[in-house]
């Protein structure tokens, strides 16, 4: 009796495994939008500016294609996080009906809002260069207000910062898009799929790609960042994170010394020691965003 129940236990199992299905992947992608093929003036960007509309389906229409890709790799689980400007850009009925979707940007993580632990992968596109890039297309970290932001003596924009939160929840960037400056500069930091979606002729004009293109190159960048996802690397955080970020005036580093911790370094730059970048996120997003000059 023994001898047959532990048989039966065995086939159970076997003929599991023979018909498993594929495992489901669980994928985040931070959508932001200067960084989008087509978009060649900041005015595509802004809500009110020529041809913001445009903009708006230029970004859907990249969201669509790196999904679709995702999807036909196998079966999946797709968050999508609007992540520029007021976060309400992407129109939502146009996207691919197989994603969850996060609009709004009254959000402590930003940009990583709804990422954690238990996703396989994040991808970021339309992304751009960090505060004070030479050249970088419509460079900045987090708002025009910041000059500089420092993780552990390391300099980052968005990309550096939101791959940073990634990398603590065990989360590998796996393919990142955006200028030429951008993707540059994320390679020197990250070691995944970059697609170079325009080249940056000054901080205010790009040099475009078709968004056609963008959107093949997109694909194919998604099936060999797919391909490859086990050797996929994590960026390793050290904890405790030291936080220095540079203000372009001296307001808000004097109204953030009421913060307990918060040191003031000189008259424009302000340093805090956060536990990790759980801590370290919210507060930075709290430190550029909602401390007005
Ligand atoms: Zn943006």
């Amino acid at each position: 009796m023994k001898f047959i129940r532990s048989s039966l236990v065995f086939l159970t199992i076997f003929s599991h495994l023979a018909s498993a299905p594929l495992k489901q992947l669980k994928i985040f992608i931070s959508v932001d939008m200067e960084g989008i093929g087509g978009i060649g003036t900041g005015e595509l960007t802004r809500y009110g500016g020529k041809d913001y509309e445009t903009g708006r389906h230029l970004m859907t229409a990249e969201v669509n294609a790196v999904v679709k890709e995702i999807f036909e790799n196998g079966p999946a689980e797709i968050l999508i996080n609007d992540s520029h400007g007021d976060m309400q850009n992407l129109i939502h009925q146009n996207l691919d009906p197989r994603v969850t979707y996060i609009q709004g940007n009254i959000k402590p993580l930003g940009m990583v809002q709804g990422l954690d632990a238990s996703f396989d992968a994040a991808i970021f596109i339309g992304y751009h260069a960090r505060a004070g890039t030479p050249r970088g297309f419509l460079a900045h970290t987090g708002s025009g207000a910041v000059k500089g932001l420092w993780l552990n003596g390391v300099e980052v924009g968005e990309g550096g910062l939101n791959a940073h939160y990634a990398g603590e929840q065990g989360v590998p960037v796996i393919l990142a898009a955006g200028d030429d400056v951008f993707t540059e500069q994320f390679g020197e930091l990250i070691k995944c799929e970059l697609v170079t979606t325009k080249w940056a002729e000054s901080p205010k004009v790009a040099r475009l790609k078709h968004g056609e293109v963008v959107r093949k190159e997109l694909s194919e960048a998604t099936a060999k960042a797919l391909a490859s996802l086990k050797g996929a690397t994590r960026l390793k955080v050290r904890k405790p994170v030291a936080i220095k970020m540079k203000f372009s005036g001296t307001t808000q580093p004097e109204v953030l010394l009421a913060i307990p911790g918060m040191k003031q370094e000189d008259g424009t730059t302000v340093s805090y020691e956060a536990k990790n970048m759980e801590e370290a996120y919210p507060l930075i997003r709290l430190m550029y965003k909602y401390v007005k000059p």
